[in-house]
């Protein structure tokens, strides 16, 4: 009987493995998105176990460890994790008919984004500033040298800046593309900038460059999601910005990914927004 244990032998090691691969992916998932992974336990895992048991008398040592199929199974996705109105939630949706409340809104958890060229040293909410971190680092790790432009304006900031557009386009030009002061989702410090050193510096025609092309595919999988998308002006209320990009956390980005679904206000059914309600 050697022959047969020695085979089984040789086929935990093998499964021991596939194991702790899935138990990767599983720690791996809530940070990088592994929506198109299999399965931990669905695919090779359970391939391997097939292939010893037909060679082999089954033995009790070569049973399937549980730990696979317990991760088999995921939760269906829970629109109500975290609030869409409190400006300290993740998922708070902030457009021209959802003000921040407080209107002068500022975040408690700001941090500077480290190892990354950051134009105007702008921090970050901390998941987003360590996000966008592990997102730079992909896209130069894909061949895009990418930098930080704007991230956290606080109130004051935003009453500035909106006043200079105002002074020089006019109010109705103003708001299509620079949010009032408490209105901006630069305010609430999930809301970042992004640039490729290239001609298309804020603008729409970022979306066409390697760089942008290749933030939108992959922003998600660091929990970023391409806030106002084409198409979508009467929805966001904002003109295309392929360059502005929204932290949500992975699971919601990859959510929005999955389901196709491109705009916070369509995914959580709330109203559209194109204007401001005076
Ligand atoms: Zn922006």
């Amino acid at each position: 009987m050697s022959l047969p244990q020695t085979t089984a032998r040789a086929a935990r090691g093998p499964r021991r493995a596939v194991a702790a691969l899935g138990l990767a992916l599983a720690l791996t998932a809530p940070l990088a998105g592994c929506a198109d992974e299999p399965a931990p336990g669905s695919g090779a895992g359970s391939g391997s176990e097939a292939g010893a048991g037909r060679s082999t008398s089954p033995a009790p040592s070569t049973r399937p460890d549980p730990e696979p199929e317990a991760d088999a199974a995921e939760p269906p996705f829970d629109r109500a994790a975290h609030s869409l109105d409190d400006p300290a939630s993740i998922w708070v949706v902030s457009n021209k008919t959802r003000p921040l409340a407080p209107l002068d809104f500022a975040p408690a958890d700001l941090s500077t984004p480290q190892g990354v060229e950051n134009e105007f040293a702008q921090p970050l909410r901390e998941p987003a500033a360590r996000a966008v971190e592990t997102l730079i680092a992909a896209a130069g790790a894909a061949g895009h040298e990418v930098r930080v432009i704007s991230a956290y304006r606080d109130y004051a900031t935003q009453v500035a800046l909106y006043d200079r557009y105002v002074a020089r386009d006019g109010a109705a030009a103003a708001d299509t593309y620079s949010a009032r002061p408490g209105y901006s989702e630069h305010q609430t410090g999930l809301a970042v900038d992004l640039d490729d050193f290239g001609a298309c510096y804020l603008d729409a025609c970022f979306g066409e460059t390697p760089a942008g092309a290749w933030l939108a595919e992959h922003a998600a999988e660091h929990g970023f999601v391409v806030r106002y998308p084409a198409g979508k002006q009467e929805v966001t209320g904002f003109t295309p910005e392929p360059w502005h990009f929204r932290y949500v956390g992975p699971e919601l980005a990859e959510e929005m990914r999955r389901t196709g679904v491109t705009t916070l206000e369509e995914f959580f059914g709330l109203p559209a927004a194109p204007g401001y309600a005076d």
